[in-house]
């Protein structure tokens, strides 16, 4: 009788301790992030949900299945969220599953002091009116979501040229400071072929007045890839195009002091550092085995 009860504790005991293994885990990698700097998310749960989100500040994005079970993806707060605690949510089928917490803080990445032209600082009733409209076009492809995924392999750093001005670098512009750079220059003479980052679908091909000709790549679950300046474009919207494939040409257009290639990535609405996204990507592609 007294062996059977001790036998029964044990199995109690293992019940406890295989608890968590029932349970979702989920892990932010790292835990200490930088504004604009995507983390990796791995959830792992039980049960067959059909859609699996994680959430940071107000930015959701669908997590894909790993060839281990677990669930990948990114989030990333934007370059100019609040500093601080935040929290990392993690949602099955619209239920929250698991939170974590993180903390952000801003990296320290200098600043540039740039002169352009005055007419890109007072603008003409007519220059407003044009950035009006860009602007509503523009936000138009970053406040939509394609939940499928059209990029499996890691992003390719479009130029193989030096970083001329690195993301989230404080910028002042004939004396005023302006929102802090949002993507990264990539130095290119005038002419050189510009490279999709990854294949995706053409969002929007537009002469914008401070980004000049101006390429938005939807790659599909919530990244989107910008490409500024540039003198040439030869890709229409819709169009699907695949990684490397040639979408304009380097160029000077809009608000510059000079030909190059001005490279953005977006995920979930936040503005990233190409860099690390890169980085992230190739880890992401082999976690979900693409
Ligand atoms: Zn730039």
């Amino acid at each position: 009788m007294r062996r059977s009860w001790s036998a029964f504790l044990c199995a109690l005991l293992i019940l406890i301790l295989a608890a968590p293994s029932w349970a979702a885990s989920l892990q932010v990698e790292p835990k200490r992030l930088a504004l604009g700097q995507p983390a990796l998310v791995r959830l792992c749960l039980p049960g067959r949900p059909k859609v699996v989100r994680a959430e940071l500040n107000g930015r959701e994005i669908a997590l894909a299945k790993g060839t281990d079970g677990c669930w990948y993806g990114a989030v990333a707060p934007d370059l100019q969220d609040k500093t601080g605690g935040a929290v990392v949510r993690a949602k099955a089928d619209g239920k929250q599953v698991a939170a974590a917490r993180i903390k952000l803080f801003r990296r320290d990445r200098g600043a540039r002091r740039l002169k352009v032209d005055p007419k890109y600082l007072k603008l003409s009733p007519e220059a407003l009116k044009r950035y009006q409209r860009d602007r509503k076009k523009m936000l138009a492809v970053f406040g939509s979501f394609t939940p499928q995924s059209q990029w499996h392999t890691a992003f390719k750093m479009p130029l193989d040229s030096k970083v001329v001005s690195l993301f989230g670098r404080r910028s002042f512009i004939n004396g005023k400071e302006r929102s802090p750079h949002g993507g990264i220059d990539l130095r290119g003479a005038s002419g050189t072929p510009v490279p999709a980052a990854a294949d995706g679908t053409v969002a929007l091909v537009i002469d914008a007045y401070f980004s000049g000709n101006t390429i938005l790549i939807d790659h599909g679950r919530g990244v989107i890839t910008r490409y500024l300046h540039l003198s040439q474009t030869v890709v229409k919207p819709g169009q699907k195009v695949k990684k490397g494939e040639i979408i304009g040409k380097v160029g000077a257009t809009g608000r510059v002091t000079g030909p190059h290639l001005d490279f953005g990535v977006k995920l979930a609405g936040a503005r990233v550092d190409p860099q690390d996204w890169v980085a992230l990507s190739r880890v992401l592609s082999q976690r979900l085995g693409d």
